[in-house]
Order: structure tokens, then C-alpha cells, then sequence
């Protein structure tokens, strides 16, 4: 089968190849021939080698997928062949550990995620765990579906690790994917106002914040956005930043703006040193969270609410043969949109 291939490390050392489909399911596996593929940042990361997590090479890229089941395992009960389905990220877990036994195994230490550590979804067919299985609804797409994980991402920063409620004052950084459904998913708390904040580059991403219920998007080259952010109001800041960036510029802004005794909730990765005082977060006594991943009763819900029209990831998102893997990254990466979505079986 087709297969979307980091094969060593450095620089664009992506390629189709051919690979065989996985077999030897285990007895509570489950084989997906997948419908959609959506491209993450992350993997643009390993694209161009300067992820900040370890991996092995060669990998077939991709976790953010849905499909069709083909095949199930002896002891599989929940799907059957046929089923249209989504499934999560962590290809492995423990199942052992104290956050696997609590449902948060979103946190387990020996955590192996798909298309970083395990075979992914930029394929024809991926092997995943009957466990972190979800049957999509009748009117949701299989590219819809695809975006799931995104949306998840959005759902358990926002909704779980935010304290969010309606009338407050809402500011998102960054318009990329998960920028864009925290604003999409911020809306469904009807704040007071809700702020998106980019850069020049970020224009066409920014068209879709508004489209997403952004009230305001504030360009960054367009003049001090501290003082635009603080000019609204009474002028104390925002209850809530959410920081989809992860650069170290972007939460000294969130720190410099949230509002005395708000939230700031981080949710973008950057390996380097922060490089400033967090004395300001401690005057304020303000809260910084960091949010990671999602898992199964974020799943259920984000697609309850994909079913009833209130989550929906597509307009941020352009489709890709596999054979056009290339261009669909090669155009995420110019910001041109922020989603591409791969179709391994059209
Ligand atoms: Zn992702
Ligand atoms: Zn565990």
C-alpha cells in the first residue's frame, strides 16, 4: 500500500512508498482502511526535523485520521467490518499507570503516539486499539471526521483546562488549526468579546478566526498589541489567553495582558528557555495551565456537537490526493490555509 514515509532524519526526507498493510492484528486491534488524513503541525515538525519529542525513522506519518473498518480482532465487540470510524492518537499506552487506570492516559509516560513512534495514518490502511475507536455520526464526513483530533485538542484546552464563562473577555494567539478551533470552540461559551492575534503572514487564517466568531483580529505587525488588547474594556485584560503559539514572545504577551486573577492556558510547544520574568503571573496571581491532548469523553462530545453543526473544522481546510502529499504540506507550510487533509482511498 501507499504510504507517507519520514524515512531518516534531516531535512525533507519525506516520500510516498510502499509498504505492506499491517497484519497480525491483535485480538482488540482493529484495521482501518483510512478516508482522510489531516496534516498537523507536528508533522511538518519531523518534515522538516526540528521536532522536540523523540521518533523513529522510518515512520509512516499522520494521526489525525478516520475511515472505514475492514478488519476487527478476535475479541473486538464494540465495531464490526463496515463501521465508519475515527480513532485517537496514542497508537500505545500502559495501561498500567496511575493516569492510564484514571482515564487520563493522555498523560501515560510510556505513551506512543501514532506517526511519531508507531506506523500513522498518511497510508491506505493504519492498525489502531479497539479502545481509542469512535463511530462517526451519519452526517459527519469522512474529511470532517478527519479533524476530529484537532477539534479534541481545542475541546480539552478550552472547555477542561480553561475556567471559561459566558461574558468574559477572550483573547486566542496564533490562527493555526488549533488556534482556530479554541475560537471556534470559545464561541460556544458566548464570550464578551474574543480576540484572535497573528501576523501579516497569518491573513487568510485570519479571515477564518472571524468566520469562527472571532469579534476582532488584531494584526502584530500592525502596532503594539499589548495596548490594543488592553484598550478594550475596563481595561484590566483578558480573563483568558489561550496560547496556540508556543514561542517564547507570545507568553510574555499573554503575560503581560491576562487580566489580574484571569488564566492563561498553554497549549503551543517551543523546546527553548522562556527568557523572562515570571514575576508579573505571580503579582497578578493569574494561572498558567499547560493542556495536552485529549482523551475518550472529550472524543464522544466534540462529535456529538460535529453532528449537531456546532464544531466544524472543514472551512480551515483544503483536500489532497496521497500522490499530492508534497503539495499538501508544501501549502500548510506557506500558511496559504491551515489544514490540509490527505484522501488515501478517494
Ligand atoms: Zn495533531
Ligand atoms: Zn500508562
Amino acid at each position: 500500500m501507499k504510504a507517507v514515509v519520514n524515512y531518516s532524519s534531516g531535512a525533507g526526507n519525506v516520500e510516498i512508498r510502499d509498504v505492506p498493510i499491517p497484519s497480525n492484528l491483535g485480538p482488540h486491534d482493529v484495521l482501518i482502511n483510512v478516508k482522510g488524513a489531516g496534516v498537523c503541525g507536528s508533522d511538518l515538525h519531523m518534515y522538516h526535523d526540528i521536532q522536540g519529542f523523540p521518533v523513529i525513522r522510518p515512520v509512516t506519518l499522520g494521526h489525525e485520521y478516520s475511515g472505514v473498518i475492514t478488519a476487527v480482532g478476535s475479541e473486538v465487540i464494540l465495531f464490526k467490518e463496515g463501521d465508519h470510524v475515527v480513532s485517537e492518537t496514542p497508537a500505545y499506552v500502559c495501561e498500567k499507570c496511575i493516569y492510564c487506570r484514571s482515564g487520563q492516559y493522555n498523560l501515560c509516560p510510556h505513551r506512543k503516539g501514532f506517526g511519531v513512534l508507531v506506523d500513522g495514518a498518511m497510508a491506505e490502511y493504519v492498525k489502531t486499539r479497539e479502545a481509542i475507536v469512535h463511530k462517526i455520526p451519519d452526517n459527519v464526513s469522512f474529511e470532517k471526521a478527519a479533524l476530529t483530533e484537532p477539534s479534541c485538542v481545542a475541546y480539552n484546552a478550552v472547555a477542561h483546562h480553561s475556567r471559561i464563562r459566558p461574558g468574559d473577555y477572550v483573547v486566542v494567539i496564533g490562527p493555526g488549526p488549533i488556534g482556530l478551533m479554541c475560537t471556534q470552540i470559545a464561541k460556544l461559551f458566548n464570550p464578551g468579546r474574543l480576540t484572535v492575534i497573528g501576523t501579516r503572514k497569518d491573513l487568510s487564517r485570519l479571515e477564518v478566526a472571524k468566520q469562527f466568531g472571532a469579534d476582532e483580529v488584531i494584526v502584530a505587525e500592525d502596532g503594539d498589541v499589548v495596548e490594543k488588547i488592553l484598550s478594550y474594556g475596563d481595561g484590566f485584560g483578558p480573563d483568558l489567553v489561550l496560547d496556540a503559539v508556543g514561542v517564547s514572545a507570545t507568553l510574555k504577551q499573554s503575560v503581560d495582558v491576562v487580566r489580574p486573577a484571569g488564566q492563561i492556558t498553554k497549549i503551543g510547544w517551543g523546546p527553548a528557555p522562556i527568557g523572562f520574568s515570571l514575576d508579573p503571573l505571580i503579582q497578578k496571581a493569574a494561572r498558567l495551565q499547560g493542556s495536552f491532548s485529549h482523551n475518550y469523553p472529550m472524543w464522544e462530545k466534540v462529535l456529538v456537537m460535529m453532528e449537531k453543526g456546532e464544531i466544524n473544522p472543514l472551512p480551515m481546510a483544503k483536500t489532497y490526493l496521497i500522490d499530492e502529499w508534497k503539495l499538501a504540506f508544501d501549502e500548510m507550510d506557506s500558511l496559504a490555509h491551515a489544514k490540509s487533509i490527505i484522501l488515501p482511498n478517494p
